[in-house]
Formats: C-alpha cells, structure tokens, sequence
C-alpha cells in the first residue's frame, strides 16, 4: 500500500508514525511544508511569552527508517485519476490512499498597507508556526510597543506574552468586549481590568484600518476610528481558516474544510482522506488538537483492520472548555457560558465578582449537574470546575457551594482529586488517555512525567495535565516527589 501524506503538523506526523508501527508493509511519505520535524504548535504563545523555549517544542517523529519524509517542500498538484501528488520540486508521488493533514491557515484580514507583493511588511505577523513565532522574537530587542488584533483566545495569550516581555501592549478588538463568544459583559470587565494591571490596554468596539510604515517597515497602525497607535509590531490573531486549497484544486468537495464522511473519506473518492484542522467531518471541526489526534488514531485503526470507536462527539463538553494560557491571567469557560439566559428556569446561575482582584466567578447548574462555567482569576477554582463538569459529577443542593468552598481551600463538594477518579475517567484531554493507562505506565516503571508522556503520550499537547500525572506519580511513590520541569 503506497501512502502519501500531505502536511507533516502535529496530526500528519502522528498519523504517519502510527501507521508505519502498525503496517510496517505500508510504503508511506510524508510531505511537509515546514523546514524541519514536527513540534507542538500549541505552546507557540508560551514561546512568544518566554515560557517555552523553541527547542522544547520537538514531537516525536515517524521513524526515518520506515517512510519517505520530505521536508521543506509542498505539494502542489493531486492528480486524482493517475493518483499521484506533485510536489514543489517537481517530484511525482504515486499513491493508493492519500491523506490530507494540511492544518489550516490564519485569517489575513483585510487591512491597508499590511503586506506587498513579498508578503507581510516587516513588523507584521501572525502566530501560526514557528518561522512567525521566531521572527516576532528577533524583533523583540528592538520593540518597545505591540499591537495585537484580535482578542479571543490567542490574541490574549498573545497580548500578556508580549506584556510579560515588557512591551507595552494594545490589544484591538472589533467586538464591545474581549473574548465575547465565552465571556458576557462582567466577566470580560473583569479580564479587562486584569489585563490592564499586566500592562495590556484594551481598545473595543474598533479595528485596525491601515498599518503605516517608515521606509517600509511597520512605525504604527490606524484604528477604524481615526486613532493612530505608534507602534513596533502588529500581531494579527483574527482567527484560522481550514487549509483546503490544495483539495479544492483537486475537484473534492469542500466546505469551509475538505468535506469527510464518518470515516474520514472524501465523499467523491475513496481514496482519499482528510484529518485535522483541515478536515470538516459530519460533526464539524474543532480546530483543536484533540480532535485531529483523535481521528489519525481512528484512521490507523480502520486501515489495520482494527474495530474503530466512532468520532468522540460525545465528548463535545472536553471541547468546549475553553482555557487561556495567558501569562499573568486565568480565563477558563465551559458549556454555558457568556450571555445565556438567565431567567430559563432549569438553569439555576450563582456568581461572585470581585473586580478590585479580578476574580469572576460564575456556575450554571441544571437538573443536579455543573452545565457552564465562567471563571476569571482563579486556577484553582477553575480546575475544580473543570473536572466536575467533565465528569458530570453532580453538585450540592445549593450551588454557592461550588464557588464557595473551592475558593476557601477546602476540597470541593465531590472528591475531584486526581487520585479518586475512576481508571477510566480522562486525564489528558488532547490525547485521551485514562487515569487507569496513567497508573499502569506508573507501575511499569514511568517515574516521572516525562517517562509518562513517552509511555502514554499524555501531557504532549497543551501540557494542562502535568500537574495530575505528577500527583498520580506522587501518590504510587510518595517518597518521590516526581520533577516537573518544562
Ligand atoms: C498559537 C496556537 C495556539 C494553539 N493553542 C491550542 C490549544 O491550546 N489547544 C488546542 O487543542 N489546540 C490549539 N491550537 C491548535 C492546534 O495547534 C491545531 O489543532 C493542530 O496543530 C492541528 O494539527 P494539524 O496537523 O491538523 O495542522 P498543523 O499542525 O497546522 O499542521 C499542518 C501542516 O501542513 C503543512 N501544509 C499545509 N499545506 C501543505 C502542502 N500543500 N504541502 C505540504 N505541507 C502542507 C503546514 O505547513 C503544516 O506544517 C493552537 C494553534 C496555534 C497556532
């Protein structure tokens, strides 16, 4: 079976390297735009922010011995009747099965003088891979003012990174308020306020109009509204549009991405497949790694002939938890969230809002259960909420409790510690691993968390879980504190 895989991101290199384990007969290649191996894009804002160091990014890799990886080159034609994949070198690929893990792109939006014909002027940028996450930091040494477009998730981290690195940072945002499809008007006060003690000004309800420049470098932008901001760099976080040109060129039905069955097959072509933030399987695409991960494990199971578990839609509450990895600020939504209707009457809503040290706290409860949460300013809280809600534990009479004891240290109305969860309750979300394949890896030998990540892959996407498998490993070793470095 000759496979060509198109994309070498983070779902087209674990795709590739489980189905060389899996089908060592498979004669696989991997085409992949980026000069160099996979890394985990997730923590890109970490390493904008000075958390993560570019080199600690590195994910394993499909074994060199066992496909083809080409990297550094595109593919720029698929050829659907003599199956074959042209790539920027000229080179032809012939295929039985193809499969598409080209991500997606940022959104550009429409702003005069941002680029010429050479690309993006310098000083402009997104933050979608590492060549944009290295050539924002090379500018730092000489930046001292950053504007950020766009204030959801990204543009958050974003917008603190740059702050914690002492830039003086304006975060532009066309809606009235920060991250308006999970935060409602208090809440996103809240942030804003937090943002502002972090050296982040806010400017809502506007846009950037024009970036201006100064012998073709960026010197400062135009808002929608007249205003000018002097500024360094422009960093446009305004969202990401499934990357399906390529398919599009090549006749297969599209949507906003490469349109899949349940199975991962194009409609007009058995042969060819898509996963990740490329694909638009029947029940949509998440954008988030989970899913991608999720779908290469599914693929390499119906390719080996393996029973395969059907998409994790019942998993949608994982994916909507939405967290900032900001640094300085906790924002972390879940189900209901933002403007929602209080007065419904099976909802029952509690919140607690304390702007002078921007903590918000807000519980939506139905029928017995945590259904939404809002949470700004308080990891702790957050956490806690998160893990009642994912695993539908049901909650006190009086939901004031859910707000009230966690912020007073005391533990939660239902044991939620990591140690208590069922075996197979879910510790890291992006690659679904159970707390029961944790505990096993542990008593095999895995004493710290990295010995873990190799074992289970847990802790390899956002990295929220380190601090549960490390109580995990605690717990089965308690004269050994386990080292959480990274
Ligand atoms: C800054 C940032 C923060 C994020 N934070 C989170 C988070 O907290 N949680 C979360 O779950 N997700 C997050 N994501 C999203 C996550 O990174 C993606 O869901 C994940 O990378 C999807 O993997 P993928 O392989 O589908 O796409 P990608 O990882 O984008 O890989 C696609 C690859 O295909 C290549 N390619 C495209 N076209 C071609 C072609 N024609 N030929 C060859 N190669 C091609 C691209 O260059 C790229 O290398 C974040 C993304 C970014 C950018």
């Amino acid at each position: 079976m000759r496979v060509v895989v198109i994309g070498h991101g983070m779902v087209g290199s674990r795709f590739a390297e489980d189905l060389v384990a899996r089908e060592p007969g498979a004669r696989v290649t991997v085409i992949g735009r980026e000069p160099g191996g996979p890394y985990n894009r997730v923590l890109l804002s970490s390493v904008v922010a000075g958390k993560t160091d570019p080199a600690a990014l590195a994910m394993s890799a499909v074994d060199p011995a066992r496909a083809t990886v080409l990297a550094g080159v595109h593919a720029i034609e698929v050829d659907r009747a003599a199956r074959t994949v042209t790539d920027s070198r000229g080179d032809v690929h012939g295929y039985d099965r193809l499969v598409f893990a080209t991500g997606s792109a940022a959104r550009i939006p429409d702003i005069h003088g941002v680029a010429t014909d050479r690309g993006l002027i310098p000083g402009v940028s997104v933050l979608k891979d590492l060549a944009d996450a290295e050539g924002i930091l090379a500018r730092l040494p000489k930046a001292r003012r950053a504007v950020v477009l766009g204030a959801g998730v990204l543009g958050l981290e974003v917008a603190t990174g740059l702050a914690a690195r002492g830039l003086s940072v304006t975060l532009v945002h066309h809606s009235g308020r920060v991250m308006e499809r999970q935060l409602g008007d208090a809440a996103a006060q809240i942030a804003t306020g937090s943002l502002a003690r972090l050296g982040v000004r806010v400017v809502t309800g506007t846009s950037v109009a024009a970036a201006l420049d100064r012998r073709g470098v960026l010197s400062a932008v135009r808002l929608t509204d007249g205003t000018e901001v002097l500024t360094d760099l422009l960093v446009m976080c305004a969202g990401t549009i499934p990357e399906a040109s390529l398919a599009r060129r090549a006749g297969l039905p599209c949507d906003r991405g490469i349109l899949v069955d349940a199975s991962l097959a194009s409609p007009a072509d058995a042969n060819v497949f898509a996963i990740g933030d490329c694909a638009q399987p029947p029940e949509g695409g998440t954008g988030l790694v989970a899913q991608g991960w999720d779908q290469a494990t599914r693929l390499v199971d119906a390719w080996s002939g393996a029973s395969v578990p059907v998409a994790r839609e019942a998993d949608e509450d994982l994916t909507n938890v939405v967290r900032v990895k900001a640094s300085g600020l906790d924002v972390v939504t879940m189900g209901l969230s933002g403007k929602f209707d209080h007065g419904e009457r099976e909802l029952r809503a509690v919140r607690l809002a304390d702007p002078s040290i921007g903590r918000f706290v807000e519980v939506v409860v139905s029928h017995g259960l945590l259904v939404g949460a809002t949470v700004v300013g308080d990891k702790e809280c957050a956490s806690q909420l998160s893990a009642m809600y994912t695993r539908m534990i049901p909650v006190p009479a009086d939901p004031a409790h859910l707000i009230i004891r966690p912020l007073a240290g005391a533990a939660p109305a239902a044991a939620v510690a990591v140690e208590d969860m069922d075996d197979d309750a879910t510790v890291c979300q992006c690659n679904t691993v159970s707390k029961g394949r944790i505990t096993q890896a542990i008593a095999g030998g895995c004493a710290s968390v990295e010995d873990v990540a190799k074992a289970t892959r847990a802790s390899t996407g956002c990295g929220d879980c380190r601090g549960n498998v490390a109580r995990l490993i605690e717990a089965a070793t308690p004269d050994k504190v386990p080292a959480l470095a990274g």
